[in-house]
């Protein structure tokens, strides 16, 4: 029998009532043997997550040297939840064990990790699955990067041994038996990994929405669920801010060509969305995008040079200059004579100056600027590059609203067309771009 990796994120875990949603989903299908949990989220609005208030510990930790109210609150919720789950497990020598353990270890990541801990105690407890503790199967080293191919050995060889496991997200040990997290959000990518080392058919990303919008709903009112993409538009709406999914879950489940699939935890009948390796040629049959993503928070170095073009290695010194000062960019749309470096403000804050004026020295430019206030958009989709056209829409929808294209590039893939506006147009030109492409 083929084998489905379940993982429920944050507000799947946030209470009893969802903990028992999950335990039912996960008992409705035999295929669903091994289940990642992430830590309780947030169980309303104003709700606190789990890992907040552990990293809150944290940081009570470095400056009072103790975190006894903080811990108190955490201890409460955890104790809530298995005093509703009527569970018989003694929640309270688990809290004291890692309380101590925070003091003992005293570090951001063992803190942070414990949401997640407890969180996959609970939960096999309440399904009568094996709990697995990440930090024995999920390999980092010693400076805290994570190692694949190490950790699916490990995880294979442990896991064939027990039929139906709950194994914490998020974390992983090193050799010396320390915890090291992955980034925020990285349950997602335990999940992934899990469901590598198992040889999963299917790997369930369980979440509370109904999958992947076309557009961001808080931007769009109603728009379009997104039934199928493929691990490259995933990336691609991914990395520029659709944040269903950790970006970096792909990476696993592309491997062994393990198709995600996104369902919504509080409404199991929805089929969510499937995000799969390659699309079918009828699967974009009735669709030029698939999807609208988008970031605020860019700006724009443009350079103008007579001649830029035939000057040997111009891109390459002004570049360096970023390197230099330790600056990433995210896009480099040139011209004849003109080239624009799109940078992310975070990463350019406080170094405008110099930077200008180290290109200025380097290459002498006609003229050189700086345009802030720049937001991009991406509109994604394998289906643009068998349509003629699809630039022209695009284009057109944004200049029917008089909206200024500041930047636009289209990726090499042909399948994502990259604009930047200026923010004050940012959700003018989303609503724009998506009423163009529906039929
Ligand atoms: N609990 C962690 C976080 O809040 C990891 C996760 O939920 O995926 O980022």
């Amino acid at each position: 029998m083929s084998v489905t990796v379940v993982k429920f994120g944050g507000t799947s875990m946030a209470d009893a009532k969802s903990i028992n949603q999950v335990a039912e989903i996960v008992r409705q299908d035999k295929k669903r043997r091994y289940v990642v949990v992430s830590a309780p989220g947030k169980r309303f609005s104003q709700d606190h997550k789990i890992t907040d208030m552990l990293y809150a510990c944290y940081h009570d930790l470095q400056i009072n040297g103790e975190c006894k109210a903080t811990f108190e609150k955490i201890r409460e919720r955890f104790k809530g939840i298995v005093e509703d789950l009527a569970l018989d497990l003694d929640i309270d020598a688990y809290l004291d064990q890692v309380e101590s353990d925070m003091l003992k270890y005293h570090s951001a990541e063992f803190c942070a990790s414990r949401g997640e801990y407890l969180s996959a105690i609970i939960t096999a407890a309440k399904l009568g699955y094996t709990f697995v503790d990440a930090k024995e199967i999920m390999v980092f080293n010693e400076n805290g990067d994570f190692e694949p191919e190490i950790t699916n050995e490990k995880v294979k060889s442990v896991l064939s041994k027990i039929d139906k496991a709950v194994i914490p997200g998020f974390y992983g040990g090193d050799e010396t038996g320390l915890v090291h997290t992955f980034s925020r959000g990285g349950s997602d990518v335990s999940g992934a990994v899990i469901a590598r080392a198992v040889g999963a058919a299917l790997y369930e990303n369980w979440t509370d929405v109904n999958g992947f919008m076309t557009a961001d709903p808080r931007i769009v009112s109603n728009p379009k669920p997104i039934e199928k993409l493929s691990y490259r538009e995933l990336r691609e709406l991914a990395y520029m801010g659709a944040n269903v999914l950790h970006p970096e879950s792909i990476f696993p489940v592309r491997v062994g060509n393990i198709p995600i699939n996104i369902r919504n935890t509080f409404c199991p009948e929805a089929k969510g969305t499937m995000i799969v390796p390659e699309l079918e040629e009828k699967d974009m049959a009735n669709r030029v995008i698939t999807g609208i993503a988008g970031k605020k928070g860019y700006s724009i170095v443009y350079i103008e040079k007579s001649m830029m073009n035939s000057e040997l290695g111009f891109v390459r010194k002004v570049l360096a200059v970023l390197e230099y000062y330790n600056i990433s960019f995210e896009h480099l749309p040139t011209g004849i004579d003109t080239m624009s470096i799109v940078i992310a403000d975070s990463e350019l804050a406080g170094k405008e100056d110099v930077v200008i004026e180290r290109i200025k020295k380097v290459v002498n430019p006609d003229h050189i600027e700086i345009k802030s206030n720049i937001s991009l958009i991406a509109t994604v989709g394998h289906g643009m590059s068998y349509k003629p056209g699809t630039a022209s829409v695009l284009c057109g929808a944004l200049a029917k609203e008089n909206i200024n294209i500041r930047m636009i590039d289209q990726g090499s893939s042909e399948m994502n067309i990259i604009v930047g506006i200026s923010t004050s147009d940012y959700e003018k030109a989303i609503n724009a771009i998506y009423n163009a492409f529906q039929k």
